[in-house]
């Protein structure tokens, strides 16, 4: 695999875990591995071969325009063949109009990445989640987004070279008009590692706050929902797991009085360690839950939350 390309998501400078665990990944599939940083970044910090910086004020707030021709620029600097970014709503929207724009393909979403027979293979979920295919892409260079926390992030290892890069962006045609930063400081869902969903069975937007924010916090987690919660008005849509919602892919997914309808599956169902709270034995979830507990969400709730502070 002689090049690999990765878009490299930072916060105010400092590279999220998504941009680590996506250098080690290229690590392991072998070939000089180059990261693009947009916005203001030092590029320190990524254990990547290179790490290819690009500011100005097009780039302060991200903008859909002088991003692809950032990584446009990246791509006719160093050539590669494999480029990976991290399926996030950013990614979304930028890397198919960078497939576009270079003529090639590309496969979404992946949890699995792995070199054969001198390809690189992809596994996606599909029919939210209840197939897994492995994917190849034809094109150089090919292009593949993955799900946050498919793979394990190596960090601390010495930077290689840092390098401005000139980008040509043109007219942009779109306007960045305000961005609203979110509610509150909790990792996004879709990063997280640790989730703590309520369903419908929670009552209210009291219940929400008295069982799934406390139980949530006391394990550092963010608070997830299932759409029937997010519709009564318990919390917010930015909440919601599932089709219409979040996909997420932690390493515990709590999930309590939810059901387990395909639709909130969809968005959570390739957690690591699915834990699932329901009075019903019989609750869909409990099929694909690791660990069930058979009970009142307002009973259970309370004492996991003061066993696990
Ligand atoms: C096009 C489309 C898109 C959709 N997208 C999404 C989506 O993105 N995300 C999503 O989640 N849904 C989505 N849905 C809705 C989905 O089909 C379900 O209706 C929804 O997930 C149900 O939410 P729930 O599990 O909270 O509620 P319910 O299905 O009503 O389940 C509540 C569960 O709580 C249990 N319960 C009740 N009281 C207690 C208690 N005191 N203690 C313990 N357990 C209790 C019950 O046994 C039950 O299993 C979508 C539907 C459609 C048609």
């Amino acid at each position: 695999m002689p090049g690999i390309l990765i878009l490299a998501d930072h916060d105010a400078g400092i590279f999220k875990s998504t941009a680590l665990e996506l250098v080690a990944k290229a690590r392991e599939l072998g070939g000089t591995v180059s990261a693009l940083a947009i916005g203001t970044s030092s590029g320190e910090g990524l254990p990547a071969d290179l790490v290819l910086t690009v500011d100005g004020p097009e780039f302060g707030t991200f903008n859909t325009e002088p991003w692809v021709a950032a990584l446009a620029a990246a791509v006719a600097k160093v050539q590669p063949d494999l480029i990976l970014a991290t399926a996030n709503m950013v990614a979304r929207d930028v890397m198919p109009r960078l497939a576009a724009r270079l003529g090639v393909g590309m496969a979404a979403d992946v949890v699995e990445l792995r070199a054969e027979g001198g390809a690189v293979v992809g596994r996606r979920p599909v029919y939210a989640g209840k197939a897994l295919f492995d994917v190849t892409v034809k094109s150089s260079p090919a292009i593949f987004t993955a799900r946050p926390n498919s793979f394990v992030p190596t960090a601390g290892a010495a930077p290689g070279g840092v390098e401005a890069l000139v980008v040509s962006v043109g007219v942009v045609q779109t306007t960045v008009v305000e961005t609203l930063a979110p509610s509150s400081n909790v990792v996004d869902l879709t990063e997280a590692h640790l989730i703590v969903s309520g369903g419908r069975a929670v009552k209210s937007a009291e219940g929400f706050d008295q069982l799934i924010r406390p139980l949530a916090a006391a394990i550092g987690a963010s608070p997830g929902a299932s759409r029937a919660a997010v519709d009564a008005g318990f919390c917010p849509h930015g909440e919601q797991v599932g089709q219409t919602g979040k996909v997420v892919n932690p390493s515990l997914y709590i999930a309590c009085g939810i059901s387990g309808a395909i639709q909130h599956l969809a968005g959570m169902r390739t957690s690591k360690v699915i834990v699932a709270i329901n009075k019903d034995p019989d609750a869909p979830i409990f099929q694909f839950a690791s660990y069930g507990i058979v009970g009142d969400i307002f009973t259970i709730c309370p004492m996991l939350t003061e066993a696990l502070k």
